[in-house]
């Protein structure tokens, strides 16, 4: 079957999925998208774009910006982000804030909500927030290739005026001397990623020079070292989930990150970025449609990694 079939025939077959589990609604800005909603988007090595449903609609793409500026922070710090930062998987919650004391307020991870606080605060590097914010934006658009790439600006005031989980947990980490710049400059950065709004054909297209060893195959700039893309993939594949890490690698077998808005990108090493969305969520928080696409794709592609 061509992946235009596969693609469309899958959206098909998960229908009666879509709009199970729960809208995020602790952002208030997130709790009023139509849960009906449903895309994907298969950006291949070679240059094509496979899509099928609502895969041109920009939504909010959250956590999954972690990826993002994990990939720009270690250009910025190179490996001394480790330092500030861990590399196993959580076992918690992506706000949880238990492992941060036993642990000295240095962070499990990058992609659980401390490590990409302290991440934001890397790029914040004692600058001004806006600069910071308009830097990671410019990435995004040069990743996508694609200069409409935005900050819902609605999403992440909304972010931070209910924000108290975050503001608590960097708090936190300050205590301990993780984070540098002021709080509120950190979380404004942090705030403002997650609100990046980008369409699963955006998306997919940002994440492919992780399928292809840290360059863009359709530009053929290197985004990053070959060795940075297999270590962002293998932090993808153990802690993009939070919790439910395991059972992502265990159904779908591809390096993937999640976000509360219902997208997940996924990356098929040598061969595609893969994008879904779907805003319902599981117990996880992670798309719940969106995980059962991707274990569609990647049983009828072969792609998993294992
Ligand atoms: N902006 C969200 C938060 O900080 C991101 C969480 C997520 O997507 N898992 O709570």
């Amino acid at each position: 079957m061509s992946l235009d079939a596969m693609v469309a025939s899958i959206l098909d077959r998960i229908g009666p999925e879509v709009g199970q589990g729960r809208v995020a609604d602790y952002i208030p800005a997130l709790a009023r998208i139509e849960p009906s909603k449903v895309g994907i988007a298969v950006a291949t090595l070679d240059g094509n774009l496979y899509t099928a449903g609502d895969a041109h609609e920009a939504f909010s793409i959250q956590s999954v910006s972690k990826v993002f500026t994990l990939a720009l922070a270690l250009g910025r710090a190179g490996s001394d982000l480790w330092q500030r930062v861990g590399r196993e998987p959580s076992g918690s919650a992506f706000n949880s804030i238990v492992q941060l004391e036993r642990e000295h307020g240095i962070p499990r991870n990058p992609f659980i909500n401390p490590g990409a606080i302290v991440v934001s605060d890397i790029l914040l590097a004692g600058g001004r927030p806006k600069e910071t914010i308009a830097e990671i934006l410019s990435f995004l658009r040069w990743l996508a290739d694609d200069d409409t790439v935005a900050i819902d600006a609605e999403v992440a005031a909304s972010e931070a005026e209910t924000g108290y989980r975050n503001v608590s947990l960097a708090n936190f980490m300050k205590a301990f001397g993780t984070i540098d710049g002021p709080v509120a400059d950190t979380l404004d950065v942090y705030f403002h990623q997650c609100a990046l709004s980008l369409s699963c054909v955006q998306l997919a297209r940002a994440g492919l020079f992780l399928a292809n060893r840290g360059v863009d195959p359709v530009t053929g700039r290197r985004v990053v070292a070959d060795y940075r893309a297999r270590r962002i993939n293998a932090l993808m594949m153990t802690c993009g989930h939070y919790d439910a890490s395991g059972d992502f690698a265990f159904r779908v077998g591809l390096p993937g990150k999640s976000g509360v808005g219902g997208g997940i990108l996924a990356i098929a090493p040598g061969r595609a970025a893969v994008a879904v969305w779907s805003p319902g969520l599981n117990d996880s928080g992670n798309s719940h449609a969106g995980t059962i696409a991707l274990e569609e794709l990647a049983r009828e592609t072969g792609w998993s990694v294992f």
